[in-house]
């Protein structure tokens, strides 16, 4: 089996090496070409454009950052559907970035006219997850190229959720992604509440982490917020994206839009490329 990883950035580059350690042979592209490096020098071949990943390979992988950039490589010049297809009917195709469902649901449209098969495989988890083969990866799709690309999710993550057609596990990981802006925000907030009236973050942080209330998400985040460094392992632009992509699928509740607005003043006042938890340095303005 020969695997074509589009799309080398904070995911793709721990994802990708991961098969490659598995022994898969890989090709690679990425639209920054000297993200591609590390891949190279582990033993992937890279190729020009997506087109010639398709040709390379008999399962392609997609890990981009957002619906236009997804589309931009199904669909531009070069793109994975821009060659004469005919000989590559069947191939898979599985995009694994966050987008909307609809997009999901369009790019299966397209792929299957042509006579190749898609797969959405939207994930939870982030860098650290991604790096240790432990993400959670939300499906949608039909259940045969499921089954078909098992063996490769069983290396990339803990567990692969069958949740039904093209689109159903995009719009699962869209609610699981404003969860997660309501756990930033709402860790940044009584961090900051606890600091206005004497509580160091140090001993508020531990009183979170030890209590009821202290997760994943908690102690991941706390040396970030008691160093105050926020080198972006979840983009705080691609948490925008999704709360807007929750919007326009329809979330509309208490928290919703306040909760967008924040996230986005802090990606206009140029937080975008840092990490989400960098939400703690608008919020203190
Ligand atoms: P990232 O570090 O920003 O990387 C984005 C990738 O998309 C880069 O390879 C970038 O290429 C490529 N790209 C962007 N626009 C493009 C275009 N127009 N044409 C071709 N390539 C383009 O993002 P990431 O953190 O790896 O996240 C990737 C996806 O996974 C996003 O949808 C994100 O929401 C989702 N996700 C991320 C996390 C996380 O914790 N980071 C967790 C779960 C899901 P260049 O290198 O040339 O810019």
């Amino acid at each position: 089996m020969k695997i074509g990883w589009i799309g080398l950035g904070n995911m793709g580059i721990p994802m990708a090496t991961n098969l490659l350690k598995a022994g898969y042979s890989l090709t690679v592209y990425n639209r920054s070409r000297e993200k591609e490096k590390s891949l190279i020098d582990a033993g992937a071949i890279s190729a020009q454009n997506p087109a010639s990943v398709l040709a390379a390979s008999d399962m392609v992988f997609t890990m981009l950052s957002n619906d236009a950039a997804v589309k931009s490589v199904f669909e531009g010049p070069d793109g994975l559907l821009s060659s004469d297809l005919s000989n590559q009917q069947g191939k898979l195709l599985i995009d694994m970035s966050t987008v909307a469902p609809e997009t999901s649901r369009y790019l299966a449209s397209i792929t299957e006219k042509q006579g190749l098969e898609f797969l959405e495989a939207p994930v939870s988890g982030s860098v650290k997850p991604a790096q240790d083969g432990t993400l959670l990866i939300l499906i949608g799709g039909k259940t045969e190229n499921h089954e078909k690309a098992k063996p490769l999710f069983e290396i990339l993550g803990k567990m692969s959720i069958y949740l039904g057609g093209p689109g159903f596990g995009s719009s699962a990981k869209l609610a699981n992604n404003y969860l997660l802006g309501l756990h930033i925000q709402g860790l940044a907030e009584a961090i900051l509440f606890a600091k206005k009236n004497g509580i160091s973050p140090e001993n508020m942080l531990t009183i979170i982490n030890e209590g009821a209330l202290g997760n994943g998400l908690s102690k991941l985040k706390t040396n970030s917020i008691l160093q105050e460094q926020f080198p972006a392992a979840f983009a705080l632009k691609h948490l925008v994206k999704d709360l807007g992509l929750a919007k326009d699928a329809g979330l509309d509740s208490v928290l919703s839009t306040p909760l967008l607005n924040s996230f986005q003043q802090a990606s206009e006042q140029g937080l975008g490329e840092e990490d989400i938890m960098a939400i703690i340095k608008s919020l203190k303005k």
